[in-house]
């Protein structure tokens, strides 16, 4: 069967000065690395060989009913703003309502240069394609929002980074491209049309249910009160919290250097670029209320009157780090086993992260192992570790199914950076066997498989990644 891809598109309708139409820049020798047909079955996508599946995901060829697009966006950067900034390696190909009613982008990265490119080549190296491929469909499967991985090729050049290294091309999916900084970009240009034009988009796109500029703001940041949490409770530190890869629908988006902890550290920054620790694993939630705050600044010129918009919109944000703080709670409280979080459970989910990082406890196996002894193997200083345990077991002896609870809250398998380094390193002997192993495993992140008990250890000194790098 051909492949059909079910195209229905609405932001190619929107003003021109929102996008820049264009098509990708072909490729010489394009190969289908990974396609993720359950995914596609989602999006409607039917048909397709391996040589058509190539074609339209390298761009190559056009699909029917795609309008291919790149989209003006800007955004602070490490707390600049920078007023332009865009799809400079990507591609909207359009949009398409799955099986599920729900409509979704479906874009290609490192597709080659576009107007907003700047300096950039437009176009990606293998390394950070497959880290993007695993790591955004391990958090879909670790239950957290996320844009999503559909095909992943070979463009069959090569791009040069530090070196020549094999060129590659993700299709990305999510369920809209819509960050803070496209809001950003209208504000600061003063042109309110075309904000009040986002806006009404956004709406009915992500949150149909809400009015005006503050309903809006104030459901962005529930989203993302919910979202930041979630990342805490598997380690994850996202690494380039910049305002442009803040989406608005609360999805993980833009896998550049980003890591899951192994040791548990609470000042742990992997990312090469971030020198003075801005998006450090425990400032996440405080830079999530600094990006909402750069949110309502851009939305609040179009509120009727300036003053109690000013305040309504401060207190909006004024109130998310006490969100953010409840569902942290409830998450380390699930992960200790506790379901009915009383406000004293804090002060033992924080006595244990301390434990932890004096210790230089495992992140994931600390939480998967907990009541065990390999928990307890976990830390420098077990006997401080005992006495934790005794109170923690007082506390848990009044909850009901607490095993259970523990078992769906803390994952078995994250992927471990050094994991996601030896796929890297064997895609670029031509060998996708590992990259293969690795995805399957992720897909059930929660289960004790020892078929995949390797992937379970954390990096010996070795194999320990200290630094990762943008996704470029
Ligand atoms: P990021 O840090 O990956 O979110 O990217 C920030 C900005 O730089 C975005 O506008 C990207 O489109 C752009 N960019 C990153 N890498 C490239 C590249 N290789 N070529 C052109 N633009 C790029
Ligand atoms: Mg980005």
């Amino acid at each position: 069967m051909t492949l059909s891809i079910p195209f229905d598109n609405t932001y190619a309708n929107l003003p021109t000065n929102f996008y820049s139409k264009l098509t990708a820049k072909t490729v010489s020798d394009p190969s289908l690395i990974a396609y993720n047909s359950p995914l596609a079955i989602e999006l409607g996508i039917t048909g397709g060989n391996d040589r058509e599946l190539t074609e339209i995901f390298s761009g190559n060829k056009i699909a029917i009913g795609s309008d291919p697009l790149a989209q003006l966006y800007s955004g602070h950067q490490f707390g600049q703003y920078n007023p332009q900034l865009g799809d400079g390696r990507a591609l909207l190909l359009g949009e398409t309502i799955g099986s599920d009613g729900l409509r979704r982008d479906i874009q290609l990265k490192g597709s080659g240069p576009t107007p907003y490119s700047r300096s950039g080549d437009g176009r990606a190296w293998l390394g950070p394609i497959l880290r993007e491929y695993v790591v955004s469909e391990a958090m879909h499967a670790l239950g957290i929002p996320t844009t999503r991985a559909l095909a992943a090729v070979l463009s069959g050049e090569t791009v040069l980074r530090e070196k020549l290294f094999p060129g590659a091309i993700l299709t990305r999916v999510a369920s809209s491209h819509i960050r803070i900084g496209t809001f950003q970009v209208y504000a600061a240009q003063r042109d309110w049309s075309s904000l009040k034009t986002l806006l009404d988009y956004a709406i009915a796109r992500h949150y149909p249910h809400v009015e005006g500029p503050l309903g809006f703001l104030e459901a962005v940041i529930k989203s993302q009160a919910a979202l930041i949490p979630k990342w805490m409770g598997v380690g994850f530190i996202h690494g380039v919290m910049n305002t442009d890869n803040c989406q608005v629908a609360g999805e993980t988006i833009d896998y550049g250097p980003c890591a899951f902890m192994d040791r548990y550290n609470p000042m742990q920054v992997y990312s090469s670029i971030d020198r003075m620790g801005r998006y450090a694993y425990s400032t996440q939630p405080d830079i999530i209320v600094w990006n909402m705050a750069q949110l309502a600044t851009a939305l609040v010129p179009l509120m009727p009157d300036g003053d109690e918009a000013v305040e309504a919109f401060t207190k909006a944000i004024h109130a998310m780090p006490r969100l953010i703080n409840q569902n942290w709670r409830t998450i380390f409280a699930a992960k200790i086993g506790i379901s009915a979080v009383h406000p004293e459970d804090e002060r033992l989910i924080n006595a244990l992260l301390t434990l932890m990082t004096d210790g230089q406890a495992d992140f994931t196996n600390t939480f998967a192992d907990l009541g065990s002894t390999s928990a307890r193997e976990q830390f420098i200083e077990p006997k401080k570790y005992d006495m934790w345990e005794i109170e923690w077991q007082k506390r848990i002896a009044t909850e009901k199914d607490p095993h259970t609870l523990m078992a769906k809250s803390n994952p078995v398998l994250v992927p471990r950076n050094h994991r996601i380094e030896e796929i890297i390193l064997a895609a670029l002997m031509g060998d996708y066997a590992p990259f293969q192993r690795l995805q399957i495993a992720l897909n059930a992140p929660f289960e004790k498989n020892s078929e995949f008990s390797d992937l379970r250890r954390p990096p010996s000194v070795a194999q320990e990644v200290k630094a990762t790098f943008c996704g470029t």
